[in-house]
C-alpha cells in the first residue's frame, strides 16, 4: 500500500488568537458595564476557545470575567471532550450528575450578564432561578463586533469553502440533470461537498421549474424536466466556517428549442445587473443597507420591485448567517474585513424564479469575492 500524495495543509486559527479573542471579549465586556459573559454550547463559544460543544440538555459554559481569566463549566462525562477541543488552555471545572450547575455559575455575584444568543431557554431560565437578581442581555450586542470582522485566516477558510462550493456547482452544471429528482441531485450535492472538502454539508436548495420560485425550497421527488430553471443554493464548513453559493441553471435536456424563454432571459439579465450593482457597492464605511439597495433599485426600477422578497445578504462565518445583514434600516458601516453572501433574486409564484449568490468580504478599497464560478446563467444540455 502507498500513501496518496499528501494533501496540502488546511489553514487553521492558530492557538494564540484564541487567547486574543478572550482577552478582547473580556476587554469589550468591561467597557460595556458587564461583569460577565455567559458562553453556551454554540459559534461564540467555538470562536473565542475552539471548542466545538455538544448542544446538550446539561450545562457547558464558558465564563469571561473582564480583567480575570476566564473559565468554563462542563459535565464530567464531557471533560475529556472538552479538554481535546479547547485550543486554548483555561480552567476546567467540572460537575456531577447531581450537582447544580447554574448555582455554580453564578456563585460569584455577578450582577450584569450577557448569555450567547443561542443559549436554550432551559438553561437561561434555571440560570434566573439560581440567581434571581442579575439582569441578563444579549452577548451579541459586545461579541457580534468582533466576530463580525474576519482575521486573514478566517478568509482563508472561507475561501477554501467558497471554492470548494464552486467546484460542486460547476460538477452538478455538467449533468445529467433532466429525468432526476430534486432530492436526488440534493445528495449528490452534500456528498460531492464533502468530497471536495467540507467538514459536513449543511443545505442542498435544488428548487426547479416553478419550485424556483421559493426561496428556500426543500429538495423534493420532482423530476426535472427540459425547458426549466432550477435554483442550485448550496452549502457547508470548512473548519467551520461557511460556504454559500447560489446559480441559476437552465435545463435544455439537449434539445435548442427547449432553451430559455424571453421573459426569463430578461428577468436573469436584470437580475444579474442587480448582483453586479450592489457587489460593486462594497467598501469600507458604506452602510449596510446601501448595499441593499444597490440591487434593489434595478429590479424595481424593471418592475420586478415586489418580487425581490428577501435582504440582500447576511453575514457567514462560524455561522450561516451571522451580523452583517445587508438590509434596509441597518445603517452600520461595512468595514473592512466583514463577510457576507451578496444574493438578489427575484420570484415569480408559480412560474419561476432565479437568485444569484456569492460570499464577499469588504477588502480595503472594495470588494473582494470570494466565488470564482461566472454569475452568467448556465445553460445545460443534459
Ligand atoms: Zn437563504
Ligand atoms: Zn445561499
Ligand atoms: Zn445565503
Amino acid at each position: 500500500m502507498s500513501a496518496g500524495p499528501a494533501a496540502p495543509p488546511r489553514p487553521a486559527i492558530p492557538p494564540a488568537r484564541f487567547a486574543k479573542r478572550l482577552e478582547r471579549a473580556g476587554d469589550v465586556a468591561g467597557d460595556a458595564g458587564l461583569d460577565a459573559l455567559f458562553i453556551g454550547a454554540g459559534a461564540d463559544l467555538r470562536y473565542l476557545t475552539g471548542y466545538e460543544a455538544m448542544p446538550l440538555e446539561r450545562l457547558t459554559m464558558l465564563i469571561v470575567t473582564p480583567g480575570r481569566p476566564p473559565w468554563i463549566i462542563v459535565p464530567r462525562l464531557e471533560r475529556a471532550a472538552a479538554m481535546a477541543g479547547l485550543r486554548t488552555p483555561i480552567e476546567v471545572v467540572t460537575w456531577d450528575e447531581t450537582d447544580d450547575p447554574y448555582a455554580l455559575a453564578n456563585g460569584s455575584g455577578h450582577r450584569r450578564v450577557a448569555v450567547s444568543d443561542t443559549m436554550p431557554a432551559t438553561h437561561l431560565l434555571r440560570l434566573q432561578v439560581a440567581a434571581p437578581g442579575v439582569t441578563y442581555s444579549l452577548a451579541s450586542a459586545v461579541l457580534g463586533d468582533l466576530r463580525m470582522v474576519k482575521d486573514g485566516d478566517e478568509v482563508a477558510l472561507l475561501r477554501l469553502a467558497a471554492q470548494a462550493a464552486d467546484r460542486v456547482v460547476a460538477a452538478i452544471a455538467s449533468g445529467p440533470l433532466v429525468g432526476r429528482t430534486e432530492a436526488d441531485v440534493a445528495q449528490e450535492v452534500r456528498d460531492r461537498l464533502v468530497a471536495e472538502g467540507h467538514d459536513r454539508a449543511m443545505f442542498a436548495i435544488v428548487a426547479s421549474g416553478p419550485n424556483s420560485a421559493s426561496p428556500h425550497h426543500e429538495a423534493s421527488d420532482r423530476v426535472i424536466a427540459p425547458g426549466e430553471p432550477i435554483v442550485l443554493d448550496i452549502g457547508g464548513t470548512v473548519g467551520g466556517y461557511g460556504s454559500d453559493v447560489t446559480r441559476t441553471l437552465w435545463v435544455t435536456g439537449g434539445d435548442p428549442a427547449m432553451g430559455p424563454d424571453e421573459p426569463f432571459r430578461h428577468l436573469y439579465a436584470v437580475l444579474h445587473h442587480a448582483h453586479g450593482a450592489a457587489t460593486a457597492a462594497v467598501r469600507p464605511g458604506v452602510p449596510c443597507e446601501a448595499i441593499d439597495a444597490a440591487a434593489r433599485e434595478p429590479i424595481t426600477a424593471e418592475g420586478y420591485g415586489e418580487q425581490f422578497i428577501h435582504r440582500t445578504g447576511h453575514g457567514i462565518g462560524l455561522e450561516a448567517h451571522e451580523d452583517p445583514y445587508l438590509v434596509e434600516g441597518n445603517t452600520r458601516g461595512l468595514a473592512e474585513g466583514m463577510a457576507f453572501s451578496v444574493e438578489p433574486g427575484i420570484y415569480l409564484p408559480d412560474t419561476y424564479g432565479a437568485r444569484i449568490e456569492d460570499i464577499v468580504v469588504c477588502g480595503p478599497d472594495g470588494p473582494i469575492v470570494l466565488n470564482e464560478l461566472p454569475s452568467e446563467l448556465i445553460v445545460v444540455d443534459g
